[in-house]
């Protein structure tokens, strides 16, 4: 909890711990705290004026005190294919894009950790703006809450923090946020179905390992070598290439997760088979699953393209004949700009500018 004395954080940001210490201080007796905990984690009542199960005085002081939502549903839009995205407006009128991808399965919750983002992939929107400022642990946890409500009785099943923003480079907001969905008492999330996106450096990857999350995690790498890799993604330093593949693994090793990095395939830039070749003797033998996703497009950068669907499936083919394990990503929620990379806070064209 933040300082005392001042306001509480936003509701949705309170641990179980957090909250038993606010009703006893409130001298309010203790199971009021597991209600307001199960109220907002499990069944995303985020306002506590909505939540009728608790008496007037209670409901009133926790407004009062603890304030409204962190964020506010302001537009949703449908994909043809399933995909949903939601902007989600802030309290200081920032705003923020969460996305739930369906499948047979599976509802999927693609989270967003940062408005803007500092890293500037070149191929992706998301840093366009630049790094904006952090999201708050009550914005990134209330973007699973809203997702769960849009999709009413049907529960999120997966959480990917590879939304806008740098998950790493926010990891103090992030890992509260990460205990509140796998909370027993909330959503109960088991770890292994969160993953969690970097394209960040190999010490923050120790950080990660460091928290103790047993989450899954996939490291951007883009390119086989530090040349290629830097040209897409301008923070990379000499070395770097092998030194976050060597935290990848080391991630798995400590928490017993599957290492994966993942590739943006780019006409052009990345996809020559000399690139396959290069990415399958940088993994051989070292158990790491590469997940390849063609290029979605994105409007500030019309020179780039995917491959074609048969070069994808070429350069996959030639990765695994040379031993290494590897999926090809299929493109989700791109007729509505909620693909990979396309996060970048246009309205839909004709709803004009709101709140
Ligand atoms: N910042 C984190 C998480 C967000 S992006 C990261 O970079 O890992 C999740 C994945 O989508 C990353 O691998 C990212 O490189 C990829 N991506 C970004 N823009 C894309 C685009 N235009 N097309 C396809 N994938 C993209």
């Amino acid at each position: 909890m933040s300082e005392r004395g001042l306001r509480e954080p936003a509701l949705a940001a309170l641990s179980l711990q957090d909250l038993d210490a606010l009703v006893a201080r409130w001298g309010e007796p203790r199971y009021r705290a597991r209600q307001v905990f199960e109220a907002v984690q499990r069944r995303g009542v985020l306002d506590p004026e909505d939540m009728t199960t608790l008496p007037l005085g209670l409901r009133a002081r926790l407004a009062d005190e603890v304030g409204k939502p962190a964020t506010t549903l302001q537009e949703t839009r449908q994909s043809t294919d399933g995909t949903a995205k939601l902007l989600l407006s802030l309290s200081d009128g920032q705003r923020v894009e969460t996305v739930i991808i369906p499948g047979s399965e599976r509802r999927t919750v693609c989270v967003s950790t940062q408005v803007g983002c500092p890293i500037g992939c070149i191929f992706c929107a998301s840093g366009v703006p630049g790094l904006v400022r952090n999201l708050t642990t009550a914005e990134i946890v209330e973007q699973v809450l809203q997702a769960a409500r849009h999709l009413g009785g049907g529960r999120p099943s997966h959480i990917v923090v590879m939304g806008m923003g740098e998950p790493l480079l926010n990891l103090g907001q992030l890992e509260p946020a990460i205990r509140l969905w796998v909370a027993k008492e909330g959503l109960g999330f088991s770890p292994r179905r969160i993953t969690v996106s970097t394209a960040s450096t190999s010490a923050l990857v120790d950080k990660l390992i460091a928290t103790g999350l047993r989450v899954n995690l996939a490291v951007s790498l883009h390119g086989p070598d530090d040349a290629t890799r830097s040209r897409l993604v301008p923070t990379n330093r000499p070395g770097q290439v092998e030194t976050l593949v060597e935290a990848a693994i080391r991630y798995a090793r400590r928490t017993g997760r599957d290492a994966t990095v993942e590739y943006v395939l780019i006409a052009g830039e990345n996809d020559r088979p000399e690139h396959a070749d290069a990415l399958a003797r940088l993994l051989a033998g070292r158990h790491v699953h590469v997940n390849l996703i063609p290029l979605n497009p994105v409007d500030h950068r019309p020179d780039l393209d995917a491959p074609s669907g048969l070069a994808a499936k070429a350069f996959a083919r030639r990765i695994a004949e040379a031993g290494a394990s590897v999926t090809l990503r299929a493109r989700r929620g791109d007729d509505i700009e909620a693909a990979c990379g396309q996060l970048a806070l246009k309205r839909a064209p004709g709803t004009g500018e709101g709140a």
